[in-house]
């Protein structure tokens, strides 16, 4: 379905979007000739033994079921609230030397979903350095983020809801709730456009936004739209954000 070059053009994008790719060129490792053409293998990513290494998965469904009766919803594709108050796909830190990198998103599936839901290599997306959050490179701090994408059933997905609210070992601490991305637009820039004006963990958004497109979940255009309007909606909010803070007692 998804051609290669597409493929690797997703890679890139949330690669660059990283923003280590200048960094890491001037090391001399292995790792630089990879990076500079913004990909990076699951197997040459594994290569890096000193990195830390952290998988994420992005869990979705078809569903026939329509908003207010009429509006529809297409595909539940599943995201996290997370601990930071950030949105972010369910996973977490996986040590190589332990268990394979799709083991250990599946242990951490356990953990967060309350369900251990099988990953293969086959669900592998992209792997790509993330930023650290000091800004700067630091062979300590050097994390590589593993991508999957996993098409599941509905009937799955509401097991995992439960599960996740329930059973989860992490519920309610790493993880305070299980949330669904709205695909459609209702008016106002509801919908897509709102869900993408959140605050998202390091490269979630642009993980999201190339699932969507690569998947073809939502067309370019219909997506581009939604982004126009989360950037209004931004805008509201930082306004908002001035007028609550008055509420705290602080003068403008
Ligand atoms: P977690 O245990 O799920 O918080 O993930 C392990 C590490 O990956 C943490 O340092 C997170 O900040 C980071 N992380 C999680 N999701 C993403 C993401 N989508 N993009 C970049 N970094 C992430
Ligand atoms: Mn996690």
């Amino acid at each position: 379905m998804t051609s290669p070059k597409h493929r690797g053009f997703s890679r890139l994008v949330s690669c660059l979007q990283s923003g280590l790719l200048a960094q890491h060129r001037k090391k001399g490792e292995t790792i630089k000739k990879e990076m500079a053409s913004g990909q990076m293998s699951r197997d040459e990513a594994l290569e890096c033994t000193s990195c830390r290494h952290a998988c994420h998965v992005m869990l979705y469904s078809e569903t026939a079921s329509q908003l207010f009766g009429r509006i529809p919803i297409r595909y539940i594709v599943l995201m996290q609230m997370r601990f930071d108050g950030l949105l972010g796909f369910p996973g977490g830190f996986v040590d190589p030397s332990e268990e394979t990198l799709e083991e250990g998103l599946t242990r951490e599936l356990l953990e967060e979903l309350g369900v251990a839901v099988p990953i293969s290599t086959e669900d592998h997306v992209e792997s790509c350095f993330s930023l650290p959050c000091s800004g700067k490179y630091s062979s300590s701090s050097r994390l590589i983020l593993h991508f999957y994408v996993k098409k599941i059933e509905e009937d799955q997905i509401r097991e995992i809801e439960k599960a996740a609210a329930s059973t989860a070992a992490d519920h309610g601490l790493e993880v305070l709730g299980m949330v669904r991305v709205p695909l459609y637009t209702t008016k106002s820039d509801g919908g897509l456009s709102s869900f993408l004006s959140h605050s998202f963990i390091g490269v979630a958004r642009s993980q999201l936004i190339n699932s969507l497109l690569r998947l073809h979940l939502v067309s370019p255009g219909a997506l581009r739209e939604a982004l126009r309007g989360s950037q209004r909606k931004h805008a509201e909010s930082a306004q908002n954000l001035q007028e609550v803070l008055k509420l705290t007692g602080e003068q403008p």
